[in-house]
């Protein structure tokens, strides 16, 4: 579970109503802790007694490679690599569907064409076919087998029990933020209308029943959505901009600030 931190928007809304601008900074407000669910969103609940709900602007390919670093600093490294798998399976879905909706305007009859991909060397053949489309990057098969390269320990560690070490889980880790981030540079310069529908699309989707999800009532709670610094950065600068490796696996993300988008 990844664990994140932040202040009360209902503690900071009254505290910017009733005192002077030099007092609204965040530095001294309470940070309050929440996990992370499988809806990308979690809940607060403050000493005053405000429940919040928070939705997290981020892919879940981010968060589950964020995840896999978390597991990796933790020293749980089967965890990290199982993560950063996931992670690469997400991105190749989400790669594929920002192509699409580039010059479409939903996705349903992509999700038609997903339907038939469900395992996953199949979406990787789809991830495969959608750059020999595009002819992007001549150097994507080298960079696909550098990536490949991590398999096998992947499925020691998901069929056999295989019990990784640092190096091989750090490695695993490497590879996965070194590919996912340059071909996320490369939807942000060819593909910018398609990453915005598919991050629209997904928000939305998520937000329609947060409240349930949670389990927490609709009546009496706020909610926001922040956009959180994570390390792969789809809503950030590109590739000059992009943290070395080393500074990812330094970074405690779910315990750095976030910032609030809308309340
Ligand atoms: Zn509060």
């Amino acid at each position: 579970m990844l664990k994140m931190m932040v202040p009360c928007m209902q503690c900071s809304k009254l505290r910017m109503e009733n005192s002077p601008p030099e007092m609204w900074g965040s530095k001294s407000e309470k940070h309050y802790e929440g996990y992370v669910t499988d809806q990308i969103s979690f809940s607060i609940l403050c000493d005053q007694g405000h429940t919040s709900v928070v939705l997290l602007q981020v892919m879940r390919f981010e968060l589950l490679f964020d995840q896999g670093i978390s597991a990796l600093r933790k020293g749980n490294y089967d965890s990290a690599v199982l993560r950063h798998s996931a992670a690469r399976e997400k991105f190749f879905k989400f790669y594929c569907r920002v192509v699409w909706l580039q010059d479409h305007g939903d996705c349903s009859l992509f999700d038609e064409y997903w339907k038939h991909l469900r395992r996953s060397e199949r979406q990787v053949g789809a991830f495969v076919a959608t750059n020999l489309a595009l002819r992007a990057t001549s150097d994507f098969p080298k960079d696909l087998q550098k990536l490949k390269k991590g398999d096998t320990l992947r499925n020691a560690i998901a069929h056999s029990g295989k019990i990784p070490c640092l190096n091989e889980a750090k490695e695993y880790a490497e590879r996965t933020y070194e590919f996912i981030s340059k071909y996320c540079d490369q939807l942000k310069v060819h593909f910018p209308k398609g990453i915005s529908k598919e991050t629209l699309r997904v928000f939305k989707e998520q937000s329609a029943n947060i409240h349930d999800q949670l389990g927490v009532s609709r009546n009496s709670i706020s909610g926001t959505t922040v956009s959180v610094p994570t390390s792969i950065g789809l809503n950030h600068g590109l590739s000059a901009e992009r943290k070395s490796f080393e500074e990812v696996l330094a970074t405690d993300i779910g315990g750095k600030y976030m910032y609030p988008i809308k309340s």
